[in-house]
C-alpha cells in the first residue's frame, strides 16, 4: 500500500470514531447535563488531536491576547460573587496565569541514540482531562488550566466551585469560543450549567474522562483519589514560615506582609504562621507594624480566635475577608488606616498555627533558635508537601529546611508568591500538586510520557 493510501486509510478509521456532525448548537461550552458535556469534549477531542501543533499554538495565542481585556472585569465579578480577596490581587493572578502559564514549548522531546537505534520520548494528551477548581482562586485556575491543558492537547470539562459559578461559567465560554474562532472545533472547554457536587461526583465517574484533576481541599481530593482514575491531586497546604537570626529583617518583614496579606490569604501558597528566632523577634515584628500590620493584644486575639476558628475549625463565613471585617467581626475597633495583615503572638500548638485558615491573620511563634523552628514548621506543615518559606543568610540552614521539609515549593528570602512565578523566576501554576507529587503542574503535567523506539540506526556519532 502507498504512504498516501495508508495516511487515507487511518484517517477513515479515526473519524470512524466521530460522531457526524451535528446542525450548529453554540452551546459555548455549557450543557445541561454532565453526559452531553463529557461527550461533546471528548468529540472535540478526537478532532483536536488530528490537528497539528501550531493549531495548539494559535488557541493559545489567541486566549492570551483575547482574555488580556477582560481580566480586572474577571477579577471584580470573582471577587464580588465569591465574596472573598480582593480584586486588586485577583487581577495580578489572572494577569499572572495569563502572561506566564508556558504553552506548547513545555513539551519538550527526548532523544537516546546508540549501537541499538534510536529512542524518541514525547508527550501525547490524555484526552477529556476533568479539571475541579476552588472557590478561592477560580479565574485563575481555570485560565491556567486551559492554557496547560491545552497546550498537552486535551479538551477538558471543568468542574467549578458552586460558589464561584456565574465568573466560572462565563469564563469557560470565553475560552471555548476563543478555542472555536482559532481551529474550528467547538467543546474543546466544558462544563454545565449547574456545577453542583452531584455534577462533579458524576464527571469522576464518567468512563470518557481520561484523567482528573482535582485542585481543592483535602475532601475533594481524597474523593478524586476513590475514583480509580490516574489523579493529578493538588490538596490543601499550612505554609510555615521561619525566619532566624541572620535574615535581612527589613526584607523579610515585607515579603511576609506581601505575601500573607496576597488576596487576603486565599492562596494556598500564602505564608500561614510565622516562626521567628525570639532573639529577633520583637525587631521583625516592630518592621511588620511599620509595613502596615496591626499588632493584637492577648484578649483581642482571644476574641478573633472564637469568631474566626470556632471549636479549631475555620469559619467559612470570614475565609477571605479583609483585615478590617474580620476586626469588625470580633468586635475590635479598627484603626483609621485599614491595616494590611492582622498578627498576634501565640503557642504553638494554638489553632490559628496548626490549621490552614485563610485569612489575612498571620500567629507568630517566638523559638529559642533555629533548630526548634525547623522542628516546628515540620510539624506544622504535616507532610501535605504543599509550600514553606524561609527568611536568612545561612546557606547550610536553608538547605537543610529545604531538604528536611520536602515541600513542592520553597521559597528563600521572598514572598511566597515567589514561588508561583509572581516576583520570582519561573513559571506560573494555580495547582500545586501536592499528594501525588507532581508539583508545580505545567502543561508536561497533563501529558502521557512516550516512548518511540527505531532499531535501524539513526545514531549519526
Ligand atoms: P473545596 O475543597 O471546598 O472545593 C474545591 C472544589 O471541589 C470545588 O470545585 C468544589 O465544588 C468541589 N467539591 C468540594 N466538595 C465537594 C463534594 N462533596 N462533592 C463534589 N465536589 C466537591 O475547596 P475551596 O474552599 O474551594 O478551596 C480551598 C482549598 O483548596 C484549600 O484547602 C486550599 O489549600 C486548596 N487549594 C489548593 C491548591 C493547590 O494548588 N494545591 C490551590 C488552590 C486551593
Amino acid at each position: 500500500m502507498k504512504t498516501s493510501e495508508l495516511e487515507t486509510l487511518i484517517r477513515r478509521i479515526l473519524s470512524e470514531q466521530l460522531a457526524p456532525a451535528k446542525a450548529e448548537t453554540k452551546t459555548h461550552g455549557i450543557f445541561s447535563s454532565v453526559d452531553e458535556a463529557v461527550d461533546a469534549a471528548h468529540q472535540a477531542f478526537l478532532r483536536y488531536q488530528q490537528c497539528p501543533l501550531k493549531t495548539r499554538s494559535a488557541i493559545i495565542s489567541a486566549i492570551r491576547d483575547e482574555l488580556a481585556p477582560q481580566l480586572s472585569a474577571l477579577a471584580e465579578e470573582s471577587a464580588a460573587e465569591t465574596g472573598m480577596g480582593n480584586k486588586e490581587d485577583k487581577f495580578l493572578k489572572n494577569k499572572a496565569a495569563l502572561d506566564n502559564t508556558p504553552g506548547i514549548e513545555d513539551l519538550t522531546t527526548t532523544a537516546l541514540t546508540g549501537d541499538g537505534g534510536m529512542v524518541l520520548f514525547e508527550y501525547s494528551p490524555f484526552g477529556v482531562i476533568g479539571a475541579v477548581a476552588p472557590s478561592t482562586n477560580p479565574t485563575e485556575t481555570i485560565i491556567n488550566n486551559s492554557i496547560s491543558m491545552l497546550a498537552a492537547g486535551n479538551s477538558i470539562y471543568f468542574s467549578p466551585h458552586p460558589g464561584a459559578k456565574a465568573v466560572s461559567l462565563k469564563l469557560i465560554a470565553a475560552i471555548d469560543d476563543i478555542a472555536f474562532r482559532s481551529c474550528g472545533i467547538r467543546n474543546l472547554v466544558v462544563t454545565v450549567a449547574e456545577p453542583t457536587f452531584e455534577a462533579t461526583q458524576q464527571m469522576m465517574a464518567h468512563p470518557k474522562v481520561a484523567v482528573l484533576a482535582i485542585t481543592g481541599g483535602p475532601g475533594i481530593v481524597a474523593m478524586g483519589m476513590k475514583s480509580g482514575k490516574k489523579v493529578i491531586g493538588a490538596g490543601a497546604g499550612n505554609p510555615p514560615c521561619i525566619v532566624d537570626e541572620t535574615a535581612d529583617l527589613v526584607k523579610a518583614a515585607e515579603d511576609i506582609i506581601n505575601g500573607a496579606s496576597f488576596d487576603y490569604n486565599l492562596p494556598c501558597i500564602a505564608e500561614k504562621s510565622l516562626i521567628v528566632v525570639e532573639s529577633v523577634a520583637g525587631k521583625l515584628i516592630q518592621q511588620m507594624q511599620s509595613f502596615g500590620a496591626l499588632l493584637l493584644t492577648p484578649a483581642e486575639t482571644d476574641r478573633l480566635r472564637a469568631v474566626c476558628l470556632p471549636e479549631g475549625l475555620a469559619n467559612k463565613r470570614l475565609v477571605g475577608k479583609s483585615p478590617s471585617a474580620l476586626l469588625e467581626a470580633a468586635s475590635i475597633a479598627v484603626p483609621a488606616k485599614a491595616p494590611r495583615l492582622l498578627i498576634a503572638v501565640v503557642n504553638a500548638d494554638d489553632p490559628w498555627v496548626t490549621r490552614e485558615q485563610l485569612m489575612p491573620m498571620l500567629p507568630v511563634v517566638y523559638v529559642p533558635d533555629f533548630d526548634r523552628a525547623l522542628a516546628l514548621a515540620l510539624k506544622v506543615e504535616e507532610g501535605l508537601h504543599h509550600t514553606a518559606i524561609m527568611h536568612s543568610q545561612n546557606v547550610s540552614r536553608l538547605n537543610l529546611a529545604a531538604r528536611s521539609l520536602q515541600t513542592s515549593i520553597f521559597v528563600k528570602n521572598g514572598p511566597s508568591y515567589a514561588g508561583i512565578g509572581v516576583g520570582g523566576e519561573g513559571f506560573t501554576t494555580f495547582t500545586i500538586a501536592t499528594p501525588t507529587g507532581e508539583g508545580t503542574t505545567s502543561a508536561r503535567t497533563f501529558a502521557r510520557s512516550r516512548r518511540c523506539v527505531l532499531t535501524t540506526g539513526f545514531s549519526i556519532r
